[in-house]
């Protein structure tokens, strides 16, 4: 690049900064501080030169507008961190831009949280366990197949759909050893919450000390050792939950993500990525194949493996022959016996098969996803509710007095008298997993059960011992929530009970089909991965939901053609690109006025420029949840064909409120997975 006019001493680089600005900003370096593109870097940013972190980009030319401004230098290189290459900076610039994010901010993303420490004694706190070393198993004739099938040299993607129990982990065990072997490194992405002990020992017992592992119960002095032994160290194969996707592993030759329908690759707050899209860009950059592997594929893959953008790969059976469990689907109004004194929430089917798995020492697990003891508490007599003051949604009971917000942790006490009428008592409404935790112990007083939610569980260690239970079979029941839907593999759980698939099929998404099926048959595929067959109940209220019908029959291409079909009706992902963008405010009439000020400018822009037809701009309406601590929402959609014109408004968008959103926050979601 040639000398920059403004200067003779050095050169002009472009550096991005972590701040929340989207552009970049240019600086100078001094003669005796060599950088190079992708080096992280300290630089003066303010008015009060504070020192702010940045990655160099890239050689520039100065600006006509920063002519008016002295160019200030580079403070020094950032001696914690590694340089990137280019293209890893090409990566984060993808992201930037397609998730209209800093770029500045999206590179923080790819350090640890510490500074690197000269005498680290491996304190080996059982990150990674200390196991035997085990032989790979014979491979069954599916597995084999498939792995026929994959290129560990090429750049493909595979969907790799296999029912529960079809031995996918051991499919990707074999191609990451194949990676290893050719003297390149190797990456798995899992849910957070199926990245469990037992899941890290798994791998363990193949790779002994090879391993390292990211996610958020780590303290951050361990994240940073095991980032720096993934990315300097002999470690080959990096485990771990969404954010690991930005650790800079170098030669990377294939990257596995485990469950990819999974909406927990989805991050939430800040940056809005989705982790499986992204590490599909990235595999293309570093020329590597990557496997996203579910029994339960998202719309968008199946979508993808159907244009053959996508290679698909099936495994049809459980190995060794077990069979998937016999789903039975029950109304609990209607089934019953009036002889038995049952809850109202528990079917006499599911109560027999209960009792007869008891009675026979195996293990039962009973799914239901809300906490507590009841979502609402309301007085008859006058109708009166517990809300939470802060937010939009009803104080869920748990113990006999203790009310809370699940949104912001608000708790009072319940009072038997109602606060409003003075005269009625409060009741409880609707169900949690304490009030299963209390039925079933009233019908089985001598099972030892174990409740596994938020409210119980909130540390690793709490998991760890939840998980030796069962293997030790010392528990009878396990009743939770999420918690235990996913990954966990236990030898004597015969039953599964899943007590109101209702609360998944109710959310106010168009994913809610999507999301009910997946749950109910990944809590069903808990059920006899063993020597003994499994079985699963399902209680609802539509026994004819055609998403619970598909979960009986274990057909997905049942479930997956006829959600295509509603898809397809309102252009919904796959088959149209959203964006959402939420405004929220302390003041509802602000957000209702900048929302709307928004919204009609996006609107103007999309007549005006008729070439970007099949545009839709929706809203603003106030979100499924209205106020949430002390905030009003309302939100807005962008709905069109391909992602390059929603790309193009979005960004139109952003600049529009940072000049004019001043009294609200305003955030875009690309490709948003929850409208609530
Ligand atoms: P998935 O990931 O598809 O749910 P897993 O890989 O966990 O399935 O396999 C299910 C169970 O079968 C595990 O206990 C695993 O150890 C075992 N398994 C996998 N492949 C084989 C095989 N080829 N022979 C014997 N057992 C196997
Ligand atoms: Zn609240």
């Amino acid at each position: 690049m040639s000398e920059s006019p403004l200067t003779s001493q050095g050169k002009l680089w472009e550096v991005a900064l972590n701040v929340p600005l989207p552009d970049t900003f240019t600086y100078e370096a001094s003669e005796d501080l060599k950088v190079q593109p992708g080096d992280p870097v300290k630089v003066p940013f303010g008015p009060k030169n504070r020192k702010v972190q940045g990655l160099v980009i890239g050689p520039t030319e100065a600006k006509e507008s920063s002519k008016d401004f002295k160019t200030k230098t580079i403070a020094e290189k950032d001696p914690e961190k590694i340089p990137l290459s280019k293209m890893q900076i090409k990566w984060l610039q993808w992201i930037s831009d397609y998730y209209v994010y800093p770029l500045g901010q999206v590179q923080q993303s790819v350090f640890p949280p510490l500074k690197k420490k000269s005498n680290r004694k491996s304190r080996k706190k059982d990150i990674v366990p200390d196991v035997e070393p085990i032989t790979a198993p014979d491979l069954t004739d599916e597995q084999k197949s498939v792995l026929s099938e994959i290129d560990v040299k090429s750049s493909e993607t595979y969907l790799l759909h296999g029912v529960t129990g079809s031995g996918k982990t051991e499919v990707y065990i074999e191609v990451i050893e194949q990676v290893i072997a050719s003297g390149k490194k190797a990456m798995v992405l899992v849910p957070e919450i199926s990245l469990t002990p037992q899941l890290v020992r798994r791998f363990a017992e193949r790779f002994q000390d090879q391993i390292a592992v990211l996610h958020s119960h780590l303290t951050d002095r361990e994240k940073t050792d095991q980032w720096w032994q993934i990315v300097e160290g002999d470690k080959k194969l990096l485990i771990g939950a969404r954010s690991a996707l930005f650790c800079p592993v170098p030669n990377l030759g294939v990257i596995v993500v485990d469950e990819e329908h999974e909406t927990s690759f989805k991050q939430e707050e800040k940056l809005k990525y989705n982790a499986r899209d992204v590490a599909i860009v990235r595999a293309k950059m570093e020329k590597c194949p990557i496997i996203l592997g579910s029994a339960t594929p998202s719309l968008e893959s199946w979508q993808n493996a159907k244009e053959g953008k996508f290679k698909l790969l099936t495994l049809k059976n459980r190995v060794s022959n077990r069979p998937l469990p016999e789903v039975t689907i029950v109304n609990p109004r209607e089934d019953r016996d009036e002889h038995n004194e049952l809850p109202y929430w528990l079917s006499e089917t599911l109560f027999k098969k209960l009792k007869n798995t008891f009675e026979n020492s195996q293990q039962t697990a009973l799914f239901l996803n809300r906490r507590g003891i009841a979502p609402n508490v309301q007085c008859y007599d006058c109708g009166f509710s517990y809300e939470c003051p802060n937010c939009d949604i009803s104080l869920t009971l748990h113990g006999k007095h203790h009310l809370v917000c699940h949104y912001c942790n608000y708790h009072e006490r319940k009072s038997d008298e109602c606060p409003d009428c003075k005269e009625g008592e409060p009741k409880a409404y609707g169900l949690g997993t304490e009030a299963v935790e209390k039925g079933i112990l009233e019908l089985f007083p001598e099972a030892r059960v174990f409740r596994a939610d938020r409210d119980e569980i909130q540390s690793r260690e709490a998991l760890e011992e939840m998980v030796r239970k069962m293997e030790n079979s010392e528990i009878d029941f396990l009743i939770g929530t999420q918690m235990i839907a996913k990954g966990l593999d236990f030898k004597n759980l015969t039953l599964v009970g899943i007590i109101h698939a209702d609360v998944a099929f109710n959310i106010p998404d168009f994913r809610a089909s999507e999301r009910g099926y997946q749950l109910c048959t990944q809590v069903s595929g808990r059920a006899g991965r063993h020597a003994v067959p499994g079985e699963v109940v399902i209680q609802t209220y539509k026994k004819e939901h055609p998403s619970l019908q598909a979960v009986k029959n274990h057909n997905y291409y049942q479930f997956v053609e006829e959600e295509a079909e509603n898809r397809k009706l309102f252009h919904y992902p796959p088959f149209g690109k959203i964006t959402s963008i939420r405004v929220s405010g302390l003041r509802e009439q602000e957000v209702i006025e900048e929302s709307q000020a928004l919204a009609n400018y996006l609107k103007q822009l999309i007549e005006k420029y008729d070439q970007l037809g099949g545009v839709q701009v929706l809203g603003p309406t106030p979100s499924p949840l209205t106020k949430i601590k002390n905030r009003f929402r309302y939100h807005l959609l962008i709905k069109a064909k391909d992602h390059q014109t929603i790309n193009h408004i979005a960004k139109m968008a952003d600049q529009f409120i940072r000049d004019q959103c001043k009294k609200t926050k305003c955030l875009i979601d690309v490709d948003p997975y929850t409208l609530l």
